[in-house]
This record gives C-alpha cells, structure tokens and sequence, in this order.
C-alpha cells in the first residue's frame, strides 16, 4: 500500500507498536482493537472488513509524518511543451500582476500532511513555511477543500476537484503571494504574483450609505423552504484573456464562501452557498470603469436570462484586472432582488477574498467601523462591520486592506476565536447578518425542481458537539438532508480522520446516527464525516473539524462536576455555593466565561482581555440554583457547577 512504498517506520504513541504494513495482517488488526474501544466489537469486525477491502492504514494518523513535499519542482529547460501549453504560459505571463513562474508538480495532501500541519518550501523564500489547518472539507470521491494559516499571518488554500489542483499561498510579511496555474492536464505551474495582489489594491469600490441610513431589511419574497444561495458567475472575454480560469475559480468562490461560513460559526443549515452555474457573458465590453460596467450588467437581458435560467439568487461577474486598485464592487449593500448583482476581478476573485467580500455585502455585511480605522472605505453605520482579528495580522473578509493584515476567511463574530482572538464584538458582528439574512436572499429566486449544477454538498447538515473532552470515548453525531435534493430512501456513510483528506476510517455506521469511538487515540483536531447518496446516486457530505479539550474530571460522566480532581485544572471558583460574587482565579488572557443553566443555554458570557490573577464576577442579580461556569481558551474548556444560595 502506499504508505509502505515510502519505506518509514512510524513512531508510536500511546505505547502503540505502530509499524507500516501493506495488508489485514495481524499488526493490523492488533492496532483496529486498540484504536476503537473494547465495548464496540460489532464494530470493529466491519471496520476491520472495510479497512481491508479499501486498504486504509489504520494507525493513529497523528504520527504520520509529512512524507512529500507540496511543490516538486521541475527543470524547465528539460520540459517539452506543447503549443497549447505554450500559449496558456504566455496568457499567465502576460498578467501584469505575473513576476515569476515556476514548473511543478503538486503532490495530494494525503502525502504532505502531518495531522493538522502542512509544510512546505516555497521558491525565493529561505526555509519551510508550516501552516495550521483552519477549515478542511473532503469528499469521498477524493476532492477537498483545506485552509491553514500560520503565526505570521501566512495562509494557504488548497484545494483537488477530480484530478485538478487550484490554491494560492500568502505570506503578508515576506511580501510574497504565490498562486497554483493549470497549464494542462496535470500540467501545473506555481506563480509568484506582484506584492499589489495582496497590499495594494483597494479591494472594494462599494461606497459606504450615507449617514443615517439604515439597511436592516432586505427584501423579503416569500420562504422557499432553505438557507441556500444560489450563485451564477458569468465572466468577460477579458477575464479569459488573464490566464485564470473561470471554471476553477468559480467553485473555489463558492468553497471559500462555505469554508469561511463555517470557520465563522455558522452551520451549514444557517447558511451555505451553492453554484448555481458559470458562463461567459458574451458581448460584455467592459469599459474600465467599474461602477459602469456594473450598471451594465444588472441591465443586461442576457445575464437577466441567465440568472432566470440557473434560479441564481447572486450573480457576480468575473473581469479582467481593468479597474486596478479597484478589484470589486457590489451594487448593493442589503440588496434587493433587482440588485443582486456585483463585479470581482478574476486575478482577485478566489485569492484576496475578493468575491466573497462583495457577496458580503449584497447580504448586508459592511467594512470596518470608521471609528475603527479613520482610512478610506470605512462604514459608520451602526452594526455588521469587518474587524481586525486581535494582534493575529490578519483581519476579517469584509474588512478593507488599508486597516490591517491578511484577509482570513472569518465573518466578524464575537463568538468566535482565531489564533485565541475574537474575531469581533458586539458591534461588528458579519456572521450574524449572513445569518438572519441568508432565508431572504436564498428566496430571491426559487429553488429549481432538478439540480442545474450537481452540487450537493449544502443540502446535508451534520450535527454533533464541534468539541470533546480528552478522555471522552464515543460521541454521537447524526446528519439530515433537505427533501428538495435527495430522494428517499438513502444510504449514509461515516469518516472519521486525524487530517480531513485522508485516510477516513469507518466507524462502521450505516444510519442517519453514528456513534464515535476511540476518540481518546485521535489526534487533537480531528474530522468526522457523513455522507447521503440517494436513489438517483445523487450525494452530498458534511464535514465537522472536532478539537479536543482539557475538561474538568476528564470527560465521561464526570465533566460537569466539580470534584477533588479540581487540582486537575488550573482555575479555581471559590466559594461554591456562592451568595452574590464568585471568584475564579488565573484566568488566561483570551478566555471567555460563560455562565448557563443545566440545559446550556447562556445567560452571561465575559471576554478577558488580559491575564487575571483573581476575576471576581457579580452575579447578584441571579436567581438561586444550579449553574455551569465554562471557562474557554485556545487550550480548553472547563466546566463548573456552581450553587447560587
Ligand atoms: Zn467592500
């Protein structure tokens, strides 16, 4: 098996002998026993059929090391190419935005992953470059989808659709932005963008309201039953003419779009956004002026037919890079139906965030609040602003370039961390609008009665707890699906993986419900994964990315109770019960304490933006009983059971 062919000898964990093997030996089945738990032998004997028969490794797949770099690079004096190849070379290198262009293979995640780690070289940068995954999708039939970012505000995206690689890599404070093109079948080249593709454009043209108006509504057409919104991309002759191609970045749109709902706190069933088709516009000329050309395509009966034909809710339309340093603009903030329009330059479109941001705004998302950054492109309208994500170097997708680092793929939201920073506050919060706004713009056009783009994945909902406690050993998850999709009966399908692209185990589960188990040997992130195929072969996957956590006792039973085995945590609430006041001792910088009822329904939540050795917390208003105190950071989460006298 593949993994054999490169000849290593895994480390163990845990006490494990883990040793490569090629086949359904007794090493394997000696490890299948240990890595699930004893209580499930049903199981084990269907996890140990189906690692056989589809030749998964079953070692925990937090020791597999990187075994291949991302990037192979080529001699190019030694390439042939052929003339098609030739002129696809000359259309990227005559991007203005093109500095350098290297040959190279791209080799699949699966060889090049460590867990949640991926390392890489990058030509003209000394040393290796390691990136933390932030939001991984995979199907079954090999696509994916994977988003890391690095403590230096670096990130990469990367993603396989059938046997075609698409990404970029940005490292803001090196000032480099590299680029994966297609040349051909398998062909690829990585290229080094000029520095303006990340620091020098003014990403979005769209004007802020004037002061004082508001925009809470958006046009309300009715329920069409979904949180899904449809989008059509028709691109230019122009942006054909630039080297990027549509229909890659077209789904990378919509993968972003998705991916950075998700990361943001949002489940798939609040929202999730689906293509609805791509073409090209023909006879669009655009004139260099971007309001103008956007003015033109919401009044064009071709597009019109298009979004009609495709029951698009968004239309975008990829360009040229002609409006530099202007890359995007959208006709609407909080759009109507007639409006649903906007323009996001191809070089841009799927690597600045650029489409994404401008989709933001028809739903009714805006930049950054003025008071927050006194630059051009600010917002001073009251509510749903970008924000700078702590000291991270990276800044939310709706935010404007001139304010902070990195785009990353958030949506502002208090309730949300990245790199142990919140993402926003009460006052800019973007995930809640996409939010409460997703049902009206999913209805501005009805769904289609068949699927116009086979693309399932937003019509299957997970559900599940995203963390578990260290110690925990079988967690359920269940999936749903909409019955405008799918048609009963349907067969469903379960992962579990260490990395989210490969190897998944079985868990060994066929129904709507999955229990998971052996948790306790899987890496800290991991990945779980359901997919629905029903009768016509139509499928759909959701993916949950689970971290794992220190809880008070250890998980089980015991993780709401607070026990001798407080000396397990660090923090300390005293006294229990408590009259008016509670104090918890060191708390971390970053934490959040949230104070709920025994059903876990909120009632107070704090963030700390600083180290406390002794935070006191009034809580005289509260009526008496029971509560759970949870204190969160990047590390853990503890949960405590106060009495309120
Ligand atoms: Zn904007």
């Amino acid at each position: 098996m593949a993994l054999t062919l490169r000849g290593l000898t895994w480390p163990a964990k845990r006490g494990h002998v883990a040793h490569a093997h090629d086949g359904c030996n007794q090493k394997t089945n000696t490890l299948t026993i240990k890595f699930f738990d004893m209580k499930h032998t049903f199981q084990f004997i269907s996890v140990i059929l189906a690692a056989c028969f589809l030749n998964f490794t079953f070692l925990p797949v937090s020791v597999l090391k990187a075994q291949a770099m991302l990037f192979e690079m080529l001699n190019s004096s030694s390439l042939t190419l052929t003339s098609d190849e030739t002129a696809k070379l000359a259309q990227i290198q005559s991007n203005t935005l093109t500095e350098t262009i290297w040959h190279v293979n791209v080799n699949p995640l699966s060889n090049t992953l460590d867990a949640s780690n991926l390392t890489t070289t990058l030509p003209g940068v000394s040393g290796s470059q390691t990136f933390t995954a932030d939001y991984v999708f995979s199907r079954p039939n090999g696509d994916y989808y994977w988003s890391g970012a690095n403590l230096s505000g670096g990130q990469i995206r990367i993603g396989k659709t059938g046997s075609d690689y698409f990404g970029n890599i940005s490292i803001p404070s090196l000032d480099v932005y590299y680029g994966i093109q297609k040349i051909s079948e398998g062909r690829y080249v990585l290229v080094k963008y000029h520095e303006n593709i990340l620091n020098g454009a003014a990403d979005c043209g769209t004007p802020p309201m004037a002061n004082g108006e508001e925009d809470t509504v958006v046009e309300d057409r009715g329920s069409c039953g979904g949180n899904v919104i449809r989008v059509l991309f028709l691109f230019t002759s122009g942006a054909v003419m630039t080297g990027f191609d549509p229909y890659v970045v077209a789904p990378a749109v919509i993968n972003e779009l998705n991916a950075s709902t998700v990361a943001s706190g949002l489940s798939n069933g609040d929202i999730s956004f689906a293509l609805a088709n791509i073409g090209q516009l023909n006879g669009f000329v655009e004139s260099g002026v971007i309001a103008t050309d956007l003015t033109n395509l919401v009044g064009n009966a071709s597009a019109q037919s298009s979004r009609e034909y495709s029951k698009a809710d968004i239309v975008v339309l990829l360009t040229a890079n002609s409006y530099f340093p202007v890359v995007g603009r959208a006709q609407e903030i909080s759009a109507s139906n007639d409006n649903a329009y906007c323009i996001a330059a191809i070089p841009f479109a799927a690597t600045a965030f650029t489409a994404t941001h401008e989709i933001g705004h028809l739903i009714g998302a805006r930049h950054q609040w003025c008071a927050a950054c006194a630059a051009v492109g600010c917002d001073d309208n009251t509510n749903h602003h970008g924000f700078p994500i702590g000291a991270t170097g990276f800044r939310t997708i709706m935010m404007q370039q001139v304010c902070a680092g990195g785009r990353v793929g958030r949506w502002s939201n208090p309730d949300n961390m990245f790199m142990g920073a919140a993402t926003g506050d009460n006052d800019n919060n973007n995930a809640s609008i996409l939010r409460s706004r997703a049902d009206n713009v999913a209805c501005f056009l009805p769904e289609p009665s068949l699927p116009i783009y086979p693309y399932f994945d937003n019509w299957v909902y997970l559900s599940g707890p995203y963390w578990v406690c260290d110690g925990d050993d079988s967690q359920i998850y269940s999936v749903s699906f909409s019955p405008l999709w799918f048609t009963p009966p349907v067969a469903y399908s379960w992962g579990v993986s260490g990395n989210g692209i490969s190897p998944w185990i079985d868990p060994g589960c066929n129904t709507s419900q999955c229990t998971i188990t052996g948790i306790d040997n899987l890496p800290d992130v991991f990945y779980v994964r359901a997919t629905v195929t029903d009768v016509n072969r139509r499928s759909g996957t959701d993916v949950f990315k689970i971290k794992k956590v220190q809880c008070l006792g250890g998980g089980g039973d015991d993780r709401g109770i607070v026990t001798s085995i407080l000396a397990h945590s660090k923090n300390t609430v005293y006294p229990n019960p408590f009259a008016d006041r509670i104090t918890i001792k060191q708390v971390e910088k970053g934490s959040w304490l949230s104070l709920t009822d025994l059903s876990g329904r909120v009632i107070s939540r704090q963030h700390q933006s600083a180290d406390i050795p002794e935070f006191l917390w009034d809580l005289e208003g509260l009526g008496t009983g029971l509560y759970f105190l949870v204190i969160e950071n990047n590390n853990s989460v503890q949960r405590f059971k106060i009495c309120k006298q």
